[in-house]
């Protein structure tokens, strides 16, 4: 398509859009008075106006039902977060059973390598990304030590070549043949939060069951952004957070998947709860820990319902949308932005640097920018002026335009305001 910088064809391209009537059923913050150019939609989402009635139903049958409401709720609490595993397993490419909703995300995580981090013998290193989100890094160094290792050691990570922003699929599947036998796990980040970036999860993942380590994947900003099959992938695990392209509010709980050929397997140890114990029988209160069937048996305490109602009223929407359509969108709106950013940086004469692939199979919805000579100064003006950016160090902005609520209008005008911004310094 060929793209024009003008109000007129952002506005045609607006009422092109499927997804345009969306935008109305999300509240967005105001600054002047002016609803904002939201591009944090990576980091927490917009809040659905829908969400609060799934809470208030909650605190309504909490009022009206008490204990009641485990069984009598007008959606039960007992089975509660069965209700999100179909919409989920639909974003992620994964069978119901494959799914559950539990904790935060980082605490998935170690839950789940208590189950897929076992080291024995010299088969123990861990392969991830350098510079990976810092609690991932934070997360691999304590259990690598918790289980008696050096973290220099024990952890391998795969770099980027000098002057370079972005990982060569070479050097990840080069790192992981040349870790070998000695891997244990390969757990990477599915899309990179600094640079967007989005890893060949397939490919990557077949390359670590050839040295015989599991492969996990974070996707705190995978799901609900990018396309996934992780059960055709054959991924073994993996986990994301709500909050981010999820739209299910900050802190909001953790979606995780369980490739189904580990369900039912004696010789994969968890951490274990009530909650993961048949329901049948969970009530009889029996002493010993008969396990759900499917990936529910990695849940350990009763689901905090308050949490996973926002999660479900948000899912209900990307359900009513689908992943093919939220994908189009992002292609068309990423690309709008991507072209603007090229003509203000041409008529500014400034030196942007958009770090994110130019590749679309390589990137979702964020185009991470560097500001060459330009600094802190300009990203506080675009939030002064009604754009939510974020500001990574040293001095990188991270630009989102989530297909559910952004508009072309918005990429339009932030194009303005960006020129403003820049020329108001020179
Ligand atoms: C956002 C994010 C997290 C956040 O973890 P929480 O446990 O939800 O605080 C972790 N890892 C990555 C890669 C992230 O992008």
């Amino acid at each position: 398509m060929q793209f024009e910088n003008s109000r007129e064809f952002a506005q045609k391209l607006d009422q092109q859009d499927p997804l345009g009537s969306y935008r109305d059923q999300f509240i967005f913050p105001k600054v002047n008075n002016k609803q904002v150019i939201y591009f944090t939609g990576n980091s927490l989402g917009l809040q659905p106006k829908v969400t609060s009635k799934y809470i208030d139903e909650v605190m309504n049958d909490w009022a009206a039902l008490a204990v009641e409401g485990h069984f009598y709720a007008d959606k039960p609490w007992w089975d509660y977060h069965e209700r999100l595993a179909k919409p989920l397993s639909k974003i992620v490419g994964a069978k119901t059973s494959e799914i559950t909703v539990m904790n935060t995300l980082t605490v998935n995580l170690h839950l789940l390598m208590v189950s897929f981090y076992r080291p024995k013998g010299k088969r123990y290193k861990i392969i991830c990304e350098e510079k990976a989100f810092p609690s991932d890094q934070y997360m691999l160094q304590s259990q690598v030590r918790f289980h008696g290792y050096d973290p220099d050691d024990a952890i391998v990570e795969i770099k980027k070549r000098k002057g370079e922003h972005n990982f060569r699929i070479e050097d990840i599947l080069s790192t992981i043949s040349s870790v070998g036998e000695t891997c244990a796990l390969v757990l990477i980040g599915g899309v990179n939060y600094y640079t967007g970036q989005v890893f060949d999860i397939k490919t990557i993942t077949k390359a670590g069951h050839e040295i015989g380590a599991f492969v996990g994947w974070d996707l705190a900003h995978g799901a609900g952004n990018v396309q996934l099959e992780l059960h055709d992938w054959n991924v073994d695990f993996a986990a994301w957070c709500s909050y981010k392209y999820m739209n299910s509010g900050p802190g909001n709980a953790s979606g995780c998947y369980i490739h189904e050929r580990f369900h039912n397997k004696k010789d994969i140890p968890r951490f274990e709860g009530w909650w993961g114990t048949e329901k049948e029988s969970r009530f009889l209160m029996k002493p010993e820990f008969t396990p759900m069937s499917n990936a529910d048996a990695w849940q350990l305490s009763n689901a905090s319902i308050l949490s996973l109602a926002p999660y479900l009223a948000s899912l209900e929407l990307f359900d009513e949308v689908g992943m093919e359509t939220l994908i189009q969108k992002r292609n068309l709106i990423v690309a709008y932005l991507e072209y603007i950013l090229h003509k203000i940086d041409a008529e500014v004469d400034s030196t942007f640097e958009i770090i994110t692939p130019s590749i679309q199979r390589e990137r979702g919805t964020q185009l991470s920018v560097f500001l060459h000579g330009e600094g802190k100064r300009l990203f506080d003006y675009l939030m002064k002026n009604g754009v939510i950016t974020d500001w990574r160090e040293p001095n990188v902005i991270r630009l989102a335009p989530a297909p559910f609520y952004c508009s072309f209008e918005d990429m339009y005008d932030f194009g303005q305001i960006l020129k403003q911004g820049i020329k108001n310094k020179n």
